[in-house]
């Protein structure tokens, strides 16, 4: 008899996990359902701020994989709009309840892999079910915006609470639908991936496309009008509002991991084995936003909820369960954005990480341009490094710049993910040629200024 493989969770994660196991497992020697709560499968949730801000068209140009694809090509069955309730390991079986058509499946399972993804935070004023305010986690989360946003009466003004890398993206996305966007955020800047003094230059980014920041304001409640949302209240006044985009950041989903007993490490996710094996449950692998990993140059377990990393951890997992080998060596925290015209690259430690991490250190950073200074299109970018003191060893890196500037960031990542020191990247052989770089390239000039602010420091 087949074996059966149960994944909970139908998007990066978990369908990377059972289709890599599919290709290296049979259908008579290995059996795999899904079970995923919403609509959809392998969907981009990366790409709902493109579909909400019109940029792309089509919601299904976001689906890389459908469920009927899943079932007829891989003969994976893929049960939408089940959500599992409950994971019993005795029993070694799981229980979902059908949203649908009502009623509940019990269904065992000889592996199991967990990729439930993350979980919104909300604040208990975003929990009083006021119509008109939306998380974007899931592609259904961003139907329902869509359809809001679609509707009679139209709504005019926007206000997004929270200014990570989802609300910077949204508020893009709703002045692209032109709509009047405030964005409130608590702390002193939005775009806190960065450091502060590069965050400034994307907040004026974002003021330049008519974004309004409200920095260092708490929201504390909502107000409504006929059942729909009609003003955000802030500790700083009220501010009026048809539709309320939440981007407050992410947690791990673990609460039915928990039930069942499976380890959660510091930072709140399941805790998992450099193969996604869940330690020490036989047979039970995790993957994508729901884990924890190393990050490779702090040495401390994170919680770093991004699509690249949840593909390639259900892709390791999937070729350990279809009896291959693979790991996940771990994250330095490389992560890329933009706000219409300007892009932010980092990778590894902020100034507050290497702090929080213990280490000495010098940063520097540097203006430079993404072309030739006399070729057209030559535009500002702002590069930042962060240095070990006294070995020079890379420890993080950001880039804020006009075009060009955020896969920039791909070159220091491979240099910090191979324990360069600024002094070994001065000599980098980068390509040059005036269309595409000056002379000294601005990473270049970044590991100079490095190397020289080292040996200020060591004198
Ligand atoms: C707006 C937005 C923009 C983003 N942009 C980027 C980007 O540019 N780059 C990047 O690397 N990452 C980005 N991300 C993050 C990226 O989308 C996630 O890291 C990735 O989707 C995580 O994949 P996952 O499979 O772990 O979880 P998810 O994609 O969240 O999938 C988990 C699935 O599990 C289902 N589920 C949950 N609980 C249950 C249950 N009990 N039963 C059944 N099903 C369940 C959910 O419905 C969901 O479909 C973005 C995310 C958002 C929301």
């Amino acid at each position: 008899m087949a074996e059966r493989l149960i994944v909970i969770g139908g998007d990066a994660a978990g369908m990377s996990a059972a289709s890599q196991a599919r290709r290296r497992r049979g259908r008579d020697d290995l059996e795999i359902v899904a079970f995923e709560r919403g609509h959809f499968t392998s969907y981009s949730a990366c790409g709902i701020p493109y579909w909400i801000g019109g940029l792309v068209p089509e919601r299904d140009q976001l689906v890389a994989r459908a469920p009927e694809t899943f079932r007829d090509e891989y003969d994976i069955d893929v049960r939408l709009q089940h959500e599992v309730t409950a994971i019993d390991l005795d029993r070694r079986e799981v229980v979902a309840r059908d949203l649908a058509g009502g009623g509940e499946v019990r269904a065992g399972f000889d592996t199991l892999v967990y990729a439930v993804g993350a979980t919104p935070r909300l604040p208990d004023w975003a929990r009083s079910g006021v119509a008109g305010v939306f998380g974007v986690q899931t592609l259904d989360d961003g139907a329902a915006l869509r359809d809001w946003l679609e509707a009679e009466p139209r709504p005019r003004r926007a206000v997004v609470v929270g200014g990570g890398y989802i609300g910077v993206e949204m508020a893009e996305a709703l002045v692209q639908r032109g709509l009047d966007v405030t964005l409130v955020e608590r702390g002193e800047q939005p775009m806190s991936t960065v450091d502060d003094d590069m965050a400034v230059l994307v907040a004026a980014a974002m003021r330049g496309v008519g974004i309004e920041i409200r920095t260092g304001v708490e929201v504390t409640g909502l107000t409504e009008q006929d059942g729909r949302v009609s003003a955000v209240v802030t500790d700083d006044g009220s501010l009026p509002a048809d539709v309320v985009v939440l981007g407050l950041g992410v947690r791990p989903n673990t609460a039915l991991a928990e039930a069942a007993g499976l380890p959660l490490g510091p930072s709140g996710g399941v805790q998992v084995d450099r193969r996604m094996r869940v330690l020490g449950v036989p047979g039970v692998w995790a993957a994508g936003d729901c884990v924890e990993t190393l990050h490779r140059v702090s040495g401390l377990p994170v919680h770093v909820p991004l699509g690249t990393h949840a593909n390639k951890q259900g892709r390791v997992a999937g070729i350990n369960i279809g009896g291959g080998y693979a790991t996940f060596p771990g994250v330095i925290g490389t992560a890329v954005t933009k706000v219409c015209e300007l892009e932010v690259g980092r990778t590894g430690l902020r100034e507050r990480d290497a702090h929080a991490a213990g280490f000495e250190f010098v940063s520097v950073v540097i203006e430079s341009t993404n072309r030739a200074g006399y070729y057209p299109g030559a535009r500002p970018m702002t590069v930042k490094l962060i240095a070990e003191r006294p070995s020079g060893r890379l420890l993080g890196a950001q880039i804020v710049g006009w075009s060009e500037a955020a896969k920039r960031i791909d070159a220091l990542a491979v240099a910090l993910w191979n324990g360069m020191t600024v002094d070994d990247m001065t000599a980098l052989d980068l390509g040059y040629a005036p269309p595409y770089a000056p002379v000294w390239d601005p990473v270049l000039v970044a590991a100079r200024t490095a190397v020289d602010a080292l040996a200020t420091h060591s004198r």
